[in-house]
This record gives C-alpha cells, structure tokens and sequence, in this order.
C-alpha cells in the first residue's frame, strides 16, 4: 500500500563511465530531498559494461528504459555512439533538447540568455549507412521527411505554449538548400499558423550562427534539423560558459533520456572534480517532462543561490568544492 501522497516515478539511471559516476551519484542525493518517490532502477551501459560483458548496450538496459518513466543518462567513453546514437533510434527519441541559458558566477559571455534548442534527431545529414564512397570521392544523403519535420516543428510550437515563450524561430539554408531546407521553411510556416499567439521568424544558419554572439537574447525557442542543430547547441554552450553546466534532453512519443552534454572526461574522472550541474539540470529537465514543475523550480532556484553565493563551486567555475560538497550545498538550498 502506498500510504505517502508523494508522486512516484520508475527511473532508469544508466551512470555509465568516467565523470558519468560520480554525478550521478551526486545527482541521485539531491534528488532524495525533493517531494517525489522516486525508484531507481540502475543499468549498465559504456565501455566499462562492454569490458564486463562484451557490449557496450545491453538488451536488459534497452528494455529497463522502456519500462520505466524515464531515464537518467550520465556519460559514455569511447563508445558513446553504439550507446547513445543506439538509444535513441531504438526508442525514437525524435527531438533533442538543448537548453542555453546563463548563469551567474559561471564563464557565461553574457548574463540574460535563455533559449531552448529543438533539434531533430533522426534524419537530416545524420543517418547510419546514408554515405558511400564512390570512385573519386563520397556521397552523403540528406534526407528530410514531411512527418518529421511537422513532429519536431509542432513540439517547438507546443514547447513554446507550454514554458510562455513568445516566439519560434526556424533556421535552415533554404536559399542552397532548396528542396530540403525549401520543405522545411515551407511546413514550418504551414503550422506556425496554427500557433496565432507564437511569433514565428526564420533565418539561415549561417546568420545565426552569428546572431547567437551578437544578439543571443532575442531567441526564445530555436527549432532545426539535425546537423545544424548539433552545431549551434555547442556554440550555446560556449556562449554560457561550458560543458560542466549544459543538460540535454531526447524525447519520444513513449521514452525519454536525460543526459549531460559533457561526456566521461577520463582527465578528472575518479577525483571528484566534476561539477554536477550539468547533470542535475539534466534532471530538472526530466521534472518538468514528468509534469513536476513545482519540484523542478525548487531545484532550479537551490542551484541558482549556490551560484549566485559563489562559495560551493568546482574547479572549472574558480572554486576549490568537490563534486558531493557543491551537491550538499544545492540540496541544502532546496
Ligand atoms: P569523452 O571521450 O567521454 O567525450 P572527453 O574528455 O573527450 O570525454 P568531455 O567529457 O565532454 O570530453 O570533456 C571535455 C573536457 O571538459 C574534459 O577534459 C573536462 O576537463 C571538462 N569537463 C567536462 N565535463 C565537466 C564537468 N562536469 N565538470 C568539470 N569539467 C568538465
């Protein structure tokens, strides 16, 4: 019988290699002191399961995260792609996730970012076996469907309803890419008006790769295809100051995985160095997905004030904290 009024969720947590442990670990406490039952079911994944048991993603491992509400991902070493790439095509994990948002006392370039990056995940220039070689060169297929684009275009549009963000802006290269990105830019605008109260603009890539320097506040939801999306959800991290604070999410129509953008960072890996940040925002992520958003605030604000103090902080933020202390003083501010 279930005598507490808390929510209670299943979570796979899939700790994985190098750093990936110990944030997790961290991670996990501070998620003890929020007003959630949650149940922690831990799988193996990364090169360290593959040394133990000869692959790095294990049939268990899928099937724990389908059985579970969600999961929480911490890092995968040199086999990051037959664990990750995998993951996310078997549960069609279609959208990617990435926030980028500034903080204080981080090496954030400026202090008022906040966007989010909807990024489609399972087509584009990034499918398996899309490229060949052919006798003087190489070929790679870009490959743009209606259904996945209208998909990842009406989550954007949905995203933006759902956390008041005021305006969608795509981003392609419609005027090279005329078939491709032509779709894409033309589907966008198709749904955009079913959205009257969300602004929608577009701009090329190329552009925004350098608005994101020059003017990163005006955006408030960018939605794009799978290539550019990799590549301008780095630049966000690098406009917010770095790996140790970026989360990610990868969502699909029944799974979703929560995982920090930072890999296993083998160079600090066991020293407890690693900030947690990352993943812990990677966490509050997986709050508002399961519909806590009450829960996801007080942590957002725990990790804000032991920014803003400035005290607790790791070594990549100019502090001398380790990994469990910056943890402790988060969940002491919940
Ligand atoms: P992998 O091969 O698993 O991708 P990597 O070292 O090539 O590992 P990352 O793990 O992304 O790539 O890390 C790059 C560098 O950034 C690391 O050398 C580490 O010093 C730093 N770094 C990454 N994550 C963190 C973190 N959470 N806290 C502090 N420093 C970090």
């Amino acid at each position: 019988m279930n005598i507490s009024n808390k929510n209670s969720y299943k979570i796979a947590v899939i700790p994985g290699d190098g750093i990936g442990v110990e944030v997790m670990e961290a991670t996990i406490k501070v998620l003890d002191g929020l007003d959630i039952d949650f149940e922690y079911e831990y799988g193996l994944a990364g090169d360290k399961c593959k040394e133990k048991k000869g692959i790095a993603l294990p049939k268990e491992t899928l099937d724990l995260i389908k059985n579970s509400d969600a999961c929480l991902f911490g890092a995968a070493g040199e086999t990051a792609s037959d664990v990750i790439v995998r993951i996310r095509q078997e549960m069609k994990m279609f959208a990617n996730l990435r926030p980028v948002k500034s903080y204080p006392n981080t090496n954030a370039l400026f202090d008022n970012v906040d966007f989010m990056i909807v990024r489609e995940n399972t087509e584009g220039l990034y499918i398996a076996n899309q490229e060949e070689l052919i006798d003087d060169g190489a070929i790679a297929k870009r490959i743009i469907t209606k259904e996945a684009e209208e998909r990842i275009i009406r989550y954007a549009f949905d995203y933006a309803m759902q956390n008041n963000k005021n305006k969608v802006t795509a981003v392609h290269k419609a005027n090279v890419l005329k078939k491709t990105d032509g779709l894409f830019k033309e589907i966008f605008y198709e749904i955009a008006e079913e959205y009257p109260d969300i602004d929608a603009e577009d701009f090329y890539v190329d552009a925004t790769a350098m608005y994101l320097i020059t003017n990163p506040e005006n955006f408030e939801v960018i939605v794009t295809t799978n290539l550019f999306g990799d590549i301008l959800s780095d630049e966000g991290a690098g406009i917010v100051g770095g790996l140790g604070l970026i989360p990610s999410a990868n969502i699909g129509e029944d799974a979703a995985l929560f995982e920090p953008v930072h890999g296993s960072a083998p160079d600090i890996a066991g020293e407890k160095k690693a900030n947690p940040i990352a993943m812990l925002l990677s966490a509050e992520m997986m709050l508002r997905y399961l519909g806590e958003n009450k829960e996801a605030d007080r942590l957002d604000n725990a990790i804000l004030k032991v920014l803003e103090e400035g005290v607790e902080l790791t070594g990549d933020l100019g502090g001398s904290a380790n990994t469990f202390e910056m943890a402790r003083a988060i969940k002491n501010n919940l």
